[in-house]
């Protein structure tokens, strides 16, 4: 068996808030090229030897999880399905468990492990990533209209989408999330048919407001549908109640009040939800994030490939979660864009 890493205790950041979230992007390229997220031609992919290797991210997500008790890893991208032998990467992960000497009530417990993936290859997929150890699935779904979905990810692959989201049902998964990007004048007219299709398949679709993260830098605020707008769109044809205690969930929630599961908002641009945030993200050339929107990255990469111990990584993480802000100040003067768009972060 395996040492166990040393415990150094919970990762704080100066507003008190507690690190449980890792987003891992494993691969900056995506098989699709949504609007809202990256341009059609003149995207720059990372070299092959820029990207982590498997090792390299169990290692990281090792210090994270073993030594500061971060009980959720999620793989993104990029498309995260695009980069080969993904259940590979899912089964090392799935060995890890938050240090059972952790003072913590999250001692010895296996973190959730999770993807967000556009969907299109989990028919041939799902099953793999299941039997790997994967427990949750999001999927991003925009539209049901096969020309529009052609317009926004410039791709004709909803039939695909919709398959990939049976195939995750299929194989098991706790609960399957949909992920709706709303934009205004784009889908805005799709919010109830989209809830509609959530109540249909027993799955929970959240809405995410438009966030400037886009490579082509068109997002305005006026682009924006917020969370008022989404959730009365919906609750004029299906009453809904609030879910109370979001915690650090992204997503506010709903429950349809005629029993029929419930709907999340995402509310990043017109509520933000900083002061709960236990995120940190890792991108595909490890970099080091405390926020999807931070300016500032620590190059986890050159530590790593410089021979650093792993208590030096876990110095460094403990050294960037320091820095983390108390949150983005999207609307407000000081607000200035992060240098990637969401495809290179992960989101
Ligand atoms: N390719 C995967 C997918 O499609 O889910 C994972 C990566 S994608 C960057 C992660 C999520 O970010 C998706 O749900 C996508 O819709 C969302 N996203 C991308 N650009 C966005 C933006 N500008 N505003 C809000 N959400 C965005």
């Amino acid at each position: 068996m395996r040492f166990m890493q040393p415990w150094n205790g919970d990762l704080v950041d100066p507003f008190g808030r507690t690190v449980r979230d890792l987003r891992i992007s494993v691969t900056d390229r995506c098989n699709f090229r949504c609007t809202y997220c990256m341009p059609e031609e003149g995207m720059q992919w990372l070299p092959r030897e820029d990207i982590l290797t498997f090792e390299e991210i169990e290692r990281l997500a090792r210090v994270c999880v073993e030594r500061f008790g971060v009980d959720g890893l999620r793989l993104t991208g990029g498309e995260p399905t695009v980069r080969a032998h993904l259940p590979v990467l899912v089964e090392k992960l799935s060995h890890l468990r938050v240090n059972p000497q952790a003072d913590s009530p999250y001692a010895g417990r296996k973190p959730d492990l999770s993807v967000t993936t556009n969907g299109a290859t989990l028919r041939l997929l799902a099953d793999e990533l299941r039997q790997a150890g994967l427990d949750r699935v999001n999927i991003s779904l925009d539209t049901l209209d096969p020309d529009r979905f052609l317009q926004m990810t410039r791709r004709r692959e909803l039939h695909r989408v919709l398959d990939g989201i049976a195939a995750a049902q299929e194989a098991g998964f706790d609960q399957v999330k949909l992920n709706a990007v709303v934009e205004r004048g784009v889908n805005d007219d799709e919010i109830l048919a989209l809830a509609d299709f959530g109540r249909d398949h027993g799955v929970q679709v959240r809405f995410i407001e438009f966030m400037p993260l886009d490579a082509a830098g068109h997002w305005s605020s006026t682009s924006v549908v917020s969370q008022d707008e989404i959730v009365a769109a919906i609750a004029a044809v299906h009453p809904l109640e609030l879910v109370p205690a979001r915690g650090s969930a992204p997503a506010d929630r709903w429950r349809y009040l005629d029993g029929r599961g419930e709907v999340g908002v995402i509310p990043t641009v017109t509520k933000p939800f900083c002061g709960d945030c236990d995120r940190v993200r890792i991108t595909a050339e490890g970099q080091f994030r405390t926020c999807l929107f931070a300016t500032r990255e620590f190059d986890l990469r050159a530590l790593l490939r410089g021979g650093a111990s792993d208590d030096e990584l876990a110095a460094e993480i403990a050294r960037a979660v320091g820095t983390k802000w108390a949150g983005h100040a999207i609307g407000q003067v000081a607000f200035v864009r992060p240098n990637r768009s969401m495809s290179q972060i992960g989101g």
